[in-house]
């Protein structure tokens, strides 16, 4: 154990060394005298307890072997590293602040103990832990609640050194105690690596995206600082430069996220008006295509249409054996007769003759008169009917055409 008490008042075995951790003989020579003479006292138990400072074993007190069972002393074995520790943490509250009252291993109600023990001047007073990395979550826990009960601050750090630092992250990833302890101390994991005296401090730092309320960022940000070049305070936080560092390493974070985004959002839309592009250029091909389609069929109907007058005439000149190089009224009455059946044709037949003779369509005469002169008088009577039509409604140039066609077809 490294605390008893002399006359009433705690030391610590680790005392005995200086600054320059050589032995002070004096100090060690009392020690073991008090301890001889019964003077020493177990903090725990109240047996007595002897100094012992040897080669092997760093300076501490010890019940006296003829210590009876019948009173068994909790005072377990400490590590060297928490005594370290601890030593270190009470020296630097001590630099700090030289008026304060400091105390190892402070007795609290519920036979609990502290591990460190401060008042401030002002009356304030501190709890300063200091634990082997894998206390359990209950003791952890319960304590918490203890202090916040009692109403003392209280500041946790836990061993660590920082060449382990990469592996005490992955521990925060995987442990549920460090998780725990992030959760409930403001996000915060303070490591005391007791070799180099430097503290380090984890903070687990998250953003969210308002706009999707995604967690964008969840990422422990650590800072490692030499003791003296923080400061604890009497309500347990710590003075240093954290918290400004960590929030310009988060913003620049942030503000390289939304820059991204923008970028993606722009992105998304040049693809987006890109695709809309292609989409319309599609549709107008198609449209293109669809008129060309329409114009190919209008042409090849055209096509058809005068291939189907050619025909007609061809057909029908043919049919009759008319040949255009010499016609008369006489040539057409000289022609044997065919029968009309060949050509048999409905109204609409001899209307688009008439109206063709009447427009001036170049061998329209010419066909009214072959059919005049070879066909019966149906065929006379519905071409009479279609020219009277014409020329009731006043059209002269009706009545010119049919008073020709009849005379050349002999029937004026
Ligand atoms: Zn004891």
């Amino acid at each position: 154990m490294q605390k008893c008490r002399y006359n009433g008042t705690p030391i610590y075995a680790f005392n005995v060394k200086g600054k320059n951790e050589t032995i002070n003989y004096s100090i060690e020579k009392q020690w073991k005298k008090a301890g001889e003479m019964n003077e020493l006292i177990c903090d725990e138990c109240e047996a007595s307890v002897i100094f012992r400072c040897g080669k092997v074993n760093i300076p501490h007190f010890a019940h006296k072997s003829d210590f009876q069972g019948g009173n068994p002393c909790s005072y377990s074995d400490e590590t060297e590293e928490h005594i370290e520790g601890k030593k270190l943490l009470l020296n630097y509250m001590k630099l700090l602040y030289p008026d304060i009252y400091a105390e190892v291993r402070y007795k609290l109600p519920e036979r609990k103990r502290a591990d460190l023990y401060f008042k401030f001047e002002d009356g304030q007073e501190l709890i300063i832990e200091f634990q082997r990395q894998r206390l359990s979550v209950s003791y952890w826990d319960n304590k918490r609640e203890f202090y916040k009960k009692l109403g003392l601050n209280n500041i946790w750090f836990l061993s660590g050194k920082k060449e382990d630092l990469e592996e005490l992250i992955r521990e925060y990833q995987l442990t549920f105690w460090n998780r725990m302890i992030l959760n409930d101390s403001n996000n915060t994991i303070l490591y005391l690596d007791v070799e180099q005296k430097q503290i380090t401090i984890i903070k687990k730092v998250t953003v969210i995206d308002n706009d999707t309320n995604e967690l964008i960022y969840d990422k422990l940000f650590n800072r490692t600082y030499g003791l003296t070049d923080i400061k604890i305070l009497p309500d347990g936080s710590i003075e240093c430069d954290f918290n400004a560092s960590f929030n310009t390493e988060r913003d620049k974070f942030v503000q390289e996220y939304l820059e991204n985004k923008r970028r993606e959002a722009e992105e998304r839309e040049r693809l987006r008006i890109e695709l809309e592009e292609k989409k319309k250029k599609r549709l107008e091909e198609q449209e293109r295509r669809r008129k060309e389609e329409i114009e190919k069929l209008e042409r090849l109907s055209q096509v058809a249409k005068q291939n189907t007058y050619t025909t007609d005439r061809t057909d029908a000149w043919s049919d009759i054996g008319y040949s255009r190089k010499s016609y008369s009224s006489d040539t057409y009455k000289q022609k044997p007769k065919k029968s009309y059946e060949y050509y048999s044709r409905n109204d609409d037949y001899y209307k688009d003759k008439v109206n063709k003779a009447i427009s001036g369509y170049k061998f329209g005469i010419d066909n009214l008169v072959r059919i005049l002169t070879q066909c019966g008088s149906s065929e006379y009577s519905t071409i009479k009917k279609f020219f009277e039509a014409e020329i009731n409604k006043g059209n002269i140039r009706a009545e010119n055409v049919y008073r020709e066609v009849l005379r050349l077809s002999g029937l004026d």
